[in-house]
């Protein structure tokens, strides 16, 4: 069903760790250009990352961070080695856990 796939894809994209506000630049800190590479986003290319809350110089903001699908891909390949080390049902199970499966989800979109 399209809307659990949804919810799973927003959980999981909130998982990713991402690089600190200041090192930023304007056009990463309004989603205009990838978090990760700096490359300029589209609408048809950007990978939403969800509201994000960060401390920037003393003040605290909102802000959305967007990526690309090769970006997105990647951060999931390696987030899911972290998350596995950690996970009970991961270590356990070839199949994983529903956010094993997101995140593999994740990195297939990233080699489209
Ligand atoms: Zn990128
Ligand atoms: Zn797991």
């Amino acid at each position: 069903m399209a809307t659990s796939i949804d919810t799973d894809q927003t959980a999981v994209l909130a998982l990713l760790e991402l690089p600190a506000p200041e090192t930023l630049s304007e056009p990463q800190m309004c989603g205009r250009a990838c978090v990760w590479c700096g490359d300029a986003l589209s609408n048809d290319t950007a990978v939403d990352l969800g509201v994000r809350t960060a401390e920037v110089h003393g003040i605290t903001a909102d802000w959305f961070p967007r990526t690309d699908k090769r970006c997105v891909g990647g951060k999931a390949y390696a987030q899911l080695f972290v998350h596995a080390v950690s996970c009970e049902p991961c270590r356990e199970t070839a199949a994983g856990c529903d956010t094993a499966v997101a995140l593999r989800r994740l990195m297939r979109e990233g080699r489209r």
